[in-house]
């Protein structure tokens, strides 16, 4: 097989069994990326060289005898809103662009320490905070099946790099949809943990309530892989679980289905999708159904109705409290000013996009003293109320299934005037960031015009198990997603 289009288990028992070492890992990746890079612009900051340094100490180990761990010598990619210690961690912002951060993601740590080797942090919009990637003060990402095509957001550049074969894993961070959409528009699977499961710890913060770190790859076995690897129990975050973690391993290799209930929501099947999303949803359910899983209808009134007004009070209410450290005084950007209130318009003025300005400026109107009862309390409210609905379907099914977007892939610049028809796109994924759940896109092949088609699992609270079971199922029918450009 291609080395690029080989799983992240295959490189790393590979790299264990001296079949192929570390650094050749690394040295196709980079030969990779270098072909493909100038079309698709996944990456703000290579780190090819500090990635061939880690590949030595990998072989070096392996030489030794010593377990070089279960990720050994398999390239992965990062968010740019991950922290890497003496490394820019831009978070896609002007107001960052030069920042170096003190100390490491605990998630990169876990990666490190598990022997994988990071190439580059990728690209994605201003904080997290978009659905295209064009909110990159830098550059957008194209996506890689249709370069006219946002590749999603806020995690494109992920995205797009494990679609590309830059590596089989990337990582990103999902507050409303930022790894399963843009994993549904590249055509690979994107993973939003249940909260608490993964560390945030040194992801820099949108709306702390809804943000986690998930994984992006293009198989299933990749995803319990990394999750065994990122789910750990983390005293430096305070909304990491204490909870016993699983083996993930152990959710492959099922040979049917039999018993699993899955539901599909009444809402979300009567609200317009694009016709080629209705199809891959019943090519879907048609394998889960042939694999012995069992269907029903679940209604979520509010759900549909409340979740996207809600999530977009509460995450700019959040957002706007999380972003008033970047104040020209403390860290990132600070302009030359006259006196204080100079610095912090101008520093603010200068450091962020418009999107980001449109967000606070939302946050601060919710929150403020008259309209904080109408608005941001009542969001929480209508928060309550959806994750209660959820849990009273999760009595009768154990998964929903949903689109993960309305749309398939929209092209550049269709949306960037009309931010509200930007959020619609979030629908389907929000909803699982209001109610903390686990949510996994999976790639159900493509349109007619060869753009990806991405379908949504949803499961209770610490249901990733469930998610993979199912996921490896549709797998074993369509195989694993493919590589663009065709994967050489
Ligand atoms: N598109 C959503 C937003 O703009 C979600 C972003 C995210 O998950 N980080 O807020």
């Amino acid at each position: 097989m291609n080395r690029l289009q080989m799983s992240a288990a295959d490189l790393a028992r590979a790299v264990k069994n001296r079949e192929v070492s570390a650094a050749e890992n690394v040295q196709a990746s980079i030969a990779r990326i270098e072909e493909v890079e100038g079309r698709v612009h996944a990456l703000l900051t290579p780190l090819f060289d500090r990635a061939l340094e880690k590949a030595a100490q990998i072989d070096q180990k392996v030489g030794k005898g010593e377990d070089p761990g279960p990720l050994a010598g398999v390239p992965v990619i990062v968010k740019d809103n991950l922290c890497m210690r003496g490394l820019k961690t831009t978070c896609g912002s002007r107001m960052l662009e030069n920042w170096r951060p003190p100390y490491d993601a605990s998630t990169v740590r876990f990666m490190e320490e598990a022997g994988a080797v990071i190439l580059g942090k990728a690209n994605m919009d201003e904080f997290a905070m978009g659905s295209s990637t064009e909110n990159s003060a830098f550059f957008p990402t194209l996506n890689p099946w249709d370069l006219d095509r946002v590749p999603g957001g806020s995690s494109g550049g992920s995205a797009a790099s494990v679609a590309c074969g830059y590596a089989p894993l990337a990582l990103g961070s999902d507050t409303g949809g930022s790894i399963r959409q843009p994993a549904a528009f590249c055509g690979v699977y994107g993973l939003k943990p249940t909260y608490g499961l993964i560390s945030r710890y040194g992801l820099v913060a949108f709306a702390s309530s809804l943000d986690q770190v998930g994984p992006f790859s293009r198989s299933v076995e990749d995803l319990a892989l990394v999750l065994n690897v990122l789910a750990k129990p983390d005293p430096a975050d305070a909304t990491s679980s204490r909870r016993e973690r699983p083996d993930f391993m152990t959710f492959l290799g099922k040979e049917n289905l039999k018993g699993l209930r899955v539901g599909v929501v009444s809402e979300f099947e009567a609200y317009p999708v694009q016709p080629e999303i209705k199809e891959a949803m019943e090519r879907v359910q048609n394998i889960l159904r042939e694999a012995g899983a069992r269907f029903s209808c679940v209604n979520l009134p509010t759900t549909i109705e409340a979740g996207l007004p809600c999530y977009y009070i509460i995450a700019p209410a959040e957002a706007s409290s999380n972003l008033a450290r970047y104040d020209g005084v403390r860290y990132g950007l600070s302009v030359e000013a006259r006196n204080l209130g100079d610095l912090y318009m101008k520093t603010r003025g200068r450091g962020f996009g418009a999107e980001v300005k449109r967000r606070i400026l939302t946050g601060t109107y919710v929150l403020s003293s008259g309209y904080y009862d109408a608005y941001y309390l009542v969001a929480l409210k209508a928060r309550t109320k959806i994750s209660r609905e959820f849990k009273e379907a999760f009595q009768d099914v154990d998964m929903l299934l949903m689109p993960t977007t309305p749309t398939l892939p929209f092209r550049q610049g269709e949306n960037v005037e009309d931010p509200i028809q930007m959020y619609l796109g979030d629908v389907f994924t929000l909803p699982v960031n209001l109610a903390s759940l686990p949510g996994l896109s999976l790639n159900a092949g493509y349109s007619k015009t060869g753009l990806p088609v991405g379908i949504q699992l949803v499961g209770p609270q610490w249901g990733e198990g469930t998610l993979l079971a199912a996921a490896e199922a549709v797998e074993r029918v369509l195989g694993k997603p493919a590589c663009a450009f065709g994967g050489v």
